[in-house]
């Protein structure tokens, strides 16, 4: 039995909101929030008679945190999902502290104005300090975790697939397969095709700002940042084959290298098509992918949020999706004094994913580990007070739930390495 309010209801949320309807068990009563009440209430809609969760909508603007604690005081859930956008993470984990419930997320924290000049002045002293300039990190969000914990309350930050599930495999890679890990490789792989010359498979604008940014990785305790996409490898992926993927900048390293200290380096690829790649180049050449706003016939706009507009709303891939993707972790350590390699990977087909929730695969790898997650804090598998992040949790019943609900594992103990 649990109340569950859900922030959002984009691409992610409504894979998350479908599949925490399949555990109806579990997500008896649930409220589906965001900025557009109409597309809460199509989603209510379209689970009628589906379902025996009690689905019930609201309109809630999330930047505001009076608006929030109003919403989350008359409903009285047990847990907040936040499915919006990274913009709002602070918002919702304030108003969760205020009304004493607990949180969690698919994606850290990053302002939506990166001009703000209060944001700008600690943005710039964490590049010097840290060495790496992605406009998302994980220190405003930990900067909660005494207050959490105080409150007797759980955050659980980055519960999607990359972060989130990444961090479990390197859990139960930790747990069950090394005695001591040297390095990490996450590798995530779309080999989906969608059949536009140029789209993104989520929020186009937090998608564009991540892939466009410095790429960077950790070696021996310490950021090495290079120039976006200057690091190209190949690999010949389970059920995809073979494709090009680029080393970038991703959330879940900075995680993973606090928790698991010993780890000598960790990296992270994305493949991309060269249609992409030219697309993306050519927008940011002349000032597309800007958050900066400009004076345009008298209107002010901010160049990256009308290339949202104009581009398809990654919602809408699903029924043209065609194609599989393949993420996970490989890994190389010691066990038993001996050198050991592991890969641990999900493959997941487009096609089926648009079948079972009518969306793309990449709105599902997200959606789908953002419900077990929340089936973990809801059903006392993870208890931990504070603000934490997947790995930091116990991964077999997580994962357990994954291969339950649509993204099982796969295992590979003589994998080919990246060099
Ligand atoms: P979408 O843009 O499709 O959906 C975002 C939703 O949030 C929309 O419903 C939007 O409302 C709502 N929203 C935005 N601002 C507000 C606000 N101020 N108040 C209330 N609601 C608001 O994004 P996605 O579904 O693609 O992504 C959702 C999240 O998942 C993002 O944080 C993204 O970074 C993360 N993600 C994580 C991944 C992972 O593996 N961990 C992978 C992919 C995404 P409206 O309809 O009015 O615009």
């Amino acid at each position: 039995m649990s109340r569950v309010l859900v922030i959002g209801c984009g691409g992610v949320a409504n894979v998350a909101i479908r599949k925490c309807c399949q555990a109806d068990d579990v997500f008896t009563e649930l409220c589906i929030a965001s900025r557009t009440k109409s597309k809460c209430d199509a989603l209510a809609e379209a689970l009628k008679g589906k379902t025996k969760t009690v689905v019930t909508t609201a309109q809630v603007d999330a930047d505001k945190v009076d608006e929030l604690v109003e919403l989350i005081k008359s409903y009285k859930p047990d847990l907040v999902m936040n499915i919006a956008l990274p913009y709002q993470d602070l918002t919702i984990m304030d108003a969760c502290l205020i009304c004493g419930v607990n949180y969690m997320d698919t994606a850290n924290y990053e302002p939506e104005d990166t001009d703000d000049p209060e944001w700008r002045a600690i943005y710039e002293k964490r590049c010097k300090e840290q060495g790496f300039s992605a406009y998302f990190d994980y220190s405003w969000q930990w900067a909660y975790r005494e207050k959490f914990e105080k409150a007797g309350l759980t955050a659980l930050l980055g519960c999607g697939f990359d972060p989130g599930v990444t961090q479990a495999y390197c859990a139960y890679a930790k747990k069950h397969e090394f005695d001591t890990i040297d390095t990490i490789d996450i590798l995530d792989c779309n080999g989906g095709d969608h059949g536009y010359a140029f789209a993104t498979n989520f929020n186009p604008e937090v998608n564009l700002r991540e892939v466009s940014a410095p790429g960077s990785y950790i070696e021996n305790g310490k950021w090495v940042e290079i120039p976006a996409m200057s690091i190209k490898r190949e690999y010949d992926f389970d059920k995809v084959g073979q494709k090009d993927m680029y080393l970038l900048h991703h959330e879940e390293l900075e995680s993973l290298a606090l928790n698991i200290p010993e780890v000598k380096r960790i990296r992270f690829f994305m493949t991309f098509g060269q249609s992409y790649l030219t697309h993306m180049k050519c927008l940011e050449n002349v000032g597309m992918l800007s958050t900066t706003p400009i004076n345009f016939e008298g209107h002010e706009i901010v160049p990256i949020k009308f290339l949202k507009a104009l581009l398809p709303d990654p919602a809408s891939l699903g029924p043209h999706t065609h194609g599989k993707t393949n993420i996970g972790c490989i890994f190389t350590g010691k066990k038993d004094g001996k050198d050991k390699t592991y890969y641990i990977y999900n493959v997941c087909d487009h096609q089926e994913c648009y079948k079972e929730v009518e969306s793309q695969a990449i709105s599902y790898t997200t959606g789908v580990p953002a419900m077990c997650g929340a089936m973990m804090l809801l059903t006392g598998k993870w208890t931990e007070k504070g603000v934490h992040t997947v790995e930091e949790f116990d991964p077999d019943p997580f994962l357990d739930a994954l291969d339950k609900y649509g993204l099982p594992r796969s295992e590979n103990f003589a994998p080919v390495l990246v060099d």
